[in-house]
């Protein structure tokens, strides 16, 4: 996994650290689950998803005034269609996940679900609407059945059990001796890894929204269960509108479309065949990446 990364690294895809945003993103729910007033004002009409369409229109972004983020960017998502978001470290890609969820606003421009500007709507209801596979999972210092549940209120045990199955977690669980009730977190039981994403995998399902965040991960899995847990986040995003921080350009060559970011600018968009075509930024990562994969193969080989 190093190897396949290293490439992507000196390119500026830098692994993240534990605190990443989208991590601190998920505290938040917490927070508004306990305290939902503080962004609400009262009378906020709740989100109508229908179609499940998401535009970001000619956005302008900055955290701190004297140094903008995005310059009008645009792109939309179909119902049911991903976006695959590419470029370099600090480009601006989690910002724009940070933007749909509404961890804050725009400085000039939209972002709207279904036509519905997010400043217009209650923030629950818009969060409610959106799920996080975040790259690194944060797990409450509580029972798995907790960590689980929390993806939808008022959850059943059936229901959670039957998120963990589809997300391939349950037999794992089923075998510690306190099942669902086994406290994890810091001090807690230690999973994995890939054993915790697959956690943020049934939160997901059971939430089961139609829109969907995936902030993809770098690092921490081994190829195959990382591949397995891809093909379950594919199960999970058929027929929801997805939004994908890629970092893995393997995992983006579906992509309805592919924007890539530099600097907070739009330099190249379109679908994986169109940007080969283009010989441009993107398909120079792309072959870059190729060769780290062909030698990381050569090098298991030789190893074997
Ligand atoms: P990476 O792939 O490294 O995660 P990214 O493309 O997702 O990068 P963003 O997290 O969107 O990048 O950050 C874009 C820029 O905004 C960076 O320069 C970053 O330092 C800055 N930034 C991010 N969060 C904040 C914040 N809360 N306050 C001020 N600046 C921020």
């Amino acid at each position: 996994v190093i190897q396949i990364c290293l490439p992507l690294n000196a390119l500026g895809f830098v692994y993240r650290e534990a605190k990443d945003a989208l991590v601190n993103a998920e505290k938040l729910f917490q927070l508004l689950r306990e305290k939902p007033e503080i962004h609400d004002p009262p009378g906020m009409p709740a989100l109508q998803v229908t179609h499940g369409e998401v535009a970001f229109e000619n956005i302008n972004f900055a955290y701190e005034p004297e140094r903008p983020i995005l310059h009008n960017v645009s792109f939309r998502i179909p119902p049911g269609g991903r976006v695959a978001i590419v470029g370099g470290s600090g480009s601006g890609k989690s910002t724009l996940a940070r933007l749909l969820l509404r961890f804050y606003d725009v400085g000039s421009g939209s972002v709207k679900v279904d036509g519905q500007d997010v400043r217009a709507v209650s923030a629950k209801s818009l969060r409610e609407a959106i799920g996080v596979v975040p790259q690194e999972t944060l797990l409450f210092n509580d029972t798995i059945a907790y960590n689980i549940g929390y993806g939808r209120e008022g959850a059943t045990m059936e229901q959670i059990i039957a998120a963990s199955k589809a997300a391939h977690i349950h037999d794992l669980i089923d075998s510690l001796p306190q099942k669902y009730e086994t406290p994890v977190g810091e001090r807690g039981v230690k999973l994995s890894g890939g054993e915790k994403q697959r956690i943020a995998l049934a939160r997901a399902i059971l939430k089961n929204p139609p829109l969907l965040i995936f902030d993809e991960a770098t690092s921490a899995l081994d190829t195959a269960s990382e591949q397995a847990i891809q093909q379950e986040l594919d199960t999970l995003a058929e027929n929801r509108t997805t939004l994908v921080i890629a970092h893995r350009l393997s995992t983006v060559v579906d992509a309805t479309e592919i924007i890539v970011l530099d600097r907070g600018r739009v330099v190249e968009r379109g679908t994986h065949a169109r940007l080969l075509q283009q010989a441009g930024m993107y398909a120079r990562l792309w072959q870059l990446q190729q060769r780290a994969e062909d030698s990381e193969k050569m090098e298991k080989e030789m190893l074997a």
